[in-house]
């Protein structure tokens, strides 16, 4: 007998996840289906999971200081306990560098008073005080080994920092998909593991549910595709689905390095989310005196498009490379001769901006092309996908009237249709993780 469900989740990532949570709090019975052994194991599981409120365009940065308020009060949003325990956030803030490569911060200042995110500007004596071995030469453009003039300063000089408070990171980024699997569990959700969606279904011009590799059926008015870098592979599946876009996504292959924190800073205390774009190098606190980083994605390094089922996950010489990058603003890190860290895929869309929507075939949703920078929204995506799917059901015409969807703690409010499979490609993103 075929098993019916109100909706077929694809994907049990963060995102995956959490659009099960909303879905199953408005009171829909929903199944979402991994082809993985676990809850956050797909590329949820190699995150930086850095939370910060800074974006290039308004509704972006909206909905990410929002995401603050949801980490600070974790177990109040999922309402349900987990045999693992709970992730943490560690609110540590964000120190964003002042430099020519963002304009000293201007637009991003301007933006942040626009969202009502509080702030405050450091100078270079103060960013001393904290770090003290850092260096305040800039070395923009970055460079790669090969280049000349790699690792030496270009004679100007970044000029402070900018402190932001509601931000950080989330300590274990699985966990955190783990944690809203059981909250959306509690609330009548059925999750299944080791299924892989072979195929979509669909009946008088709609969609009727999904195959999985295998054979079996499971009938679903709605099906939403949160497949994460294989996105491109199930929306591949749906019928017309692909044409309807004009935003498209792939699956982008991503370095994280894990080092010993620089000698002579007390990481343990001074350690925070340190976003560098004069180096094009980002940071954080990681496990003992660790520190994560990660890379900005300078031009001169260019993009590794794989094959989301077919990639090298082994490091790179990138891995070298980051690391001496960020030795160029803390000359006191040593460069480990072994590698430690994470080899993972983003799943990119054309303008780096994630695509929240419905889809050309009525019945299929997608919450894909995060882009290297949704963890932080994960809790609101669900919630917001669950609106939108419940409106669209209903009735509503989403791509002609895009659902505006309240953010409560800050007051703002996010439009919807700023995610549109077939909006323009945003000239104001910065084309990069950053969003
Ligand atoms: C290295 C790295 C660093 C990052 N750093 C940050 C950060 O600091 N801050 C931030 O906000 N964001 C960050 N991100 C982005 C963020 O982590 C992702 O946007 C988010 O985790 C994506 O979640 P997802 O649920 O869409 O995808 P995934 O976690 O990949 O989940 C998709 C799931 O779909 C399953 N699946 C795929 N195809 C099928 C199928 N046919 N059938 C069944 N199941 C299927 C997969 O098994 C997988 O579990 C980072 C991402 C990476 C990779």
């Amino acid at each position: 007998m075929t098993a019916t469900y109100d909706a077929v989740v694809i994907g049990a990532g963060v995102i995956g996840t959490s659009i099960a949570l909303g879905l199953a709090r408005k009171g829909l019975k929903p199944l979402c289906v991994d082809m993985g052994a676990e809850a956050g194991h797909g590329s949820t599981s190699g995150s930086s999971s850095i939370i910060r409120p800074f974006y290039s365009t308004v509704d972006g940065a909206s909905i990410a200081y929002e995401a603050h308020f949801y980490w600070k009060d974790w177990a109040g949003f999922l309402g349900a306990e987990d045999e693992r325990g709970h992730t943490r956030y560690v609110n540590t803030g964000n120190l964003v560098v002042k430099c020519d490569r963002n304009d000293h911060m201007r637009k991003l200042l301007a933006m942040l008073d626009r969202i009502g995110c509080p702030y405050e500007e450091w100078s270079c004596e103060r960013l001393k005080e904290r770090f003290p071995t850092i260096v305040f030469d800039s070395f923009s453009p970055a460079r790669r080994f090969e280049d000349d003039g790699f690792g030496e300063p270009n004679g100007r000089q970044i000029s402070g920092a900018v402190f932001i408070p509601t931000g950080g990171y989330v300590t274990d980024p699985a966990l955190a998909a783990h944690n809203m699997q059981r909250a959306a569990e509690a609330n009548g959700a059925v999750f299944r593991f080791r299924s892989k969606v072979a195929e979509i279904l669909t009946g008088n011009g709609r969609v009727s549910g999904v195959a999985l590799a295998g054979g079996e059926r499971i009938a679903a008015p709605v099906v939403v595709n949160a497949s994460g870098p294989h996105s491109y592979k199930v929306n591949g599946l749906a019928a017309g689905v692909l044409d309807g876009m004009t935003i498209k996504t792939r699956a982008l292959r991503e370095e994280v390095c894990h080092v010993p924190a620089p000698e002579g800073i007390d990481y343990a205390r001074s350690g925070m989310h340190f976003s560098d774009p004069d180096t094009s190098i980002y940071s954080r606190p990681d496990y003992g005196n660790d520190m994560l980083l990660g890379s900005e994605g300078p031009e001169c390094d260019g993009h590794i498009w794989v094959d989301p089922d077919d990639f090298d996950r082994e490091f790179s010489d990138r891995w070298q490379l980051q690391v001496m990058r960020l030795a160029q603003r803390f000359p006191t890190l040593g460069i480990p001769s072994r590698t430690k860290g994470v080899v993972e895929m983003y799943d990119v869309s054309t303008d780096w901006i994630p695509i929240y929507d419905k889809s050309d075939l009525p019945g299929f949703y997608m919450a894909v092309g995060t882009s290297g920078n949704q963890f932080k929204n994960s809790p609101i995506v669900g919630q917001m996908m669950a609106e939108l799917i419940a409106a669209c059901e209903a009735g509503h015409d989403h791509d002609a009237e895009p659902i505006q969807f309240p953010l409560r703690h800050t007051g703002l409010t996010a439009n919807l249709g700023f995610y549109s499979r077939k909006r323009e490609v945003n000239e104001e993103s910065s084309f990069s993780v950053l969003g």
